[in-house]
């Protein structure tokens, strides 16, 4: 890949708090190999798996003390009282974080969610109302749409509200359908959205991991990708090769069409990546 292009890409990783010591020094070991691929920036998820706002602050303070680099907290709403987000936001801004990813946070279904804010377009008109232009703030978007979303339709008007909200630029749940993206970029553009809109990628390394996550997202696993990973039953090696393969010319397709840039969901490894980012020539 010519430099003049990747350099105009938008790269990026995504990390989750670890929860033990183990975990914390693998992680620091995945960051410093992932640092090499140079990417604009690093985020830390919020609340998946139990973690807490604690966890995520010192995770990304690690990450940004480690690297010199961008490390971008995700901040949901969901459970929060106003006074808590408040805080939260003033804490990330006094120590010195300028990029945000914020969300309404996974609801179980059939309850209610609790807290002061409802949707994660009133947490961005939050961050706005207490720190101005202060933080970059990405929000999440979906190509097969939300699952809690009543319409297609709705949920791209709900999009919408989030970048009319002060939204600087978008993250995509997963997907394998390249079309979906297309599609609803082209539908992003219709409405007036003019954000980045950037790809997020899950690599395929593991089949009952990624089979429960789609089904709790609503993320397409496509039959042809699904019964590929049953027929390599143990055969690990074989998986992941496959694996990696399919999500490396996902992400060439997504690449070729003008997409600009890829945010990983790196699960904490970096093996995946570096394969990747080989494959798309993104290494410099
Ligand atoms: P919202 O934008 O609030 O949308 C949620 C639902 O409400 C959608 O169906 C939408 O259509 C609907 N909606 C929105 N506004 C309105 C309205 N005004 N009226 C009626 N309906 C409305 N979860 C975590 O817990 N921690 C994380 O760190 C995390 N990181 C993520 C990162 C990315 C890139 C992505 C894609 C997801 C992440 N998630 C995370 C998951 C996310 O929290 C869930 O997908 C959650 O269910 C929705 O979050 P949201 O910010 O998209 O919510």
């Amino acid at each position: 890949m010519k430099r003049s292009l990747r350099d105009s890409l938008k790269l990026s990783f995504e990390f989750f708090p670890p929860r033990t010591v183990a975990a914390e020094k693998k992680l620091h070991g995945t960051v410093e190999r992932l640092k090499l691929l140079q990417p604009d920036y690093f985020s830390v998820t919020f609340g998946a798996g139990g973690s807490t706002r604690e966890k995520t602050f010192e995770t990304a303070m690690a990450i940004r003390d480690m690297t010199g680099m961008d490390a971008a907290p995700h901040l949901s709403c969901s459970g929060s009282s106003l006074a808590a987000l408040k805080e939260v936001i003033q804490d990330y801004k006094n120590n010195g974080f300028d990029h945000l990813v914020a969300l309404r946070g996974d609801i179980p279904s059939g309850s209610v969610g609790g807290g002061a804010l409802r949707y994660a377009s009133e947490l961005v008109e939050l961050i706005r109302r207490e720190t101005g232009d202060h933080f970059h703030i990405e929000v999440a978007c979906y190509p097969e749409f939300h699952p809690q979303a009543e319409s297609a339709e709705k949920d791209l008007e709900n999009f919408r509200r989030k970048v009319a909200a002060g939204a600087n630029s978008a993250i995509t749940q997963y997907f394998y359908n390249a079309d979906a993206y297309f599609r609803f970029t082209e539908s992003c553009a219709a409405i007036g959205i003019d954000i980045p809109i950037i790809p997020g990628i899950m690599p395929i390394t593991n089949r009952t991991q990624l089979a429960r996550f789609s089904h709790a997202c609503g993320a397409e696993i496509p039959r042809w990708i699904l019964q590929r990973l049953y027929d390599f039953g143990d055969d690990m090696t074989a998986l992941r090769s496959f694996g990696i393969d399919v999500t490396a010319k996902l992400c060439e397709r997504l690449l070729e069409a003008g997409a600009p840039g890829l945010h990983v969901y790196t699960m904490n490894q970096h093996a995946a990546s570096e394969a990747i980012w080989a494959e798309l020539g993104l290494l410099q």
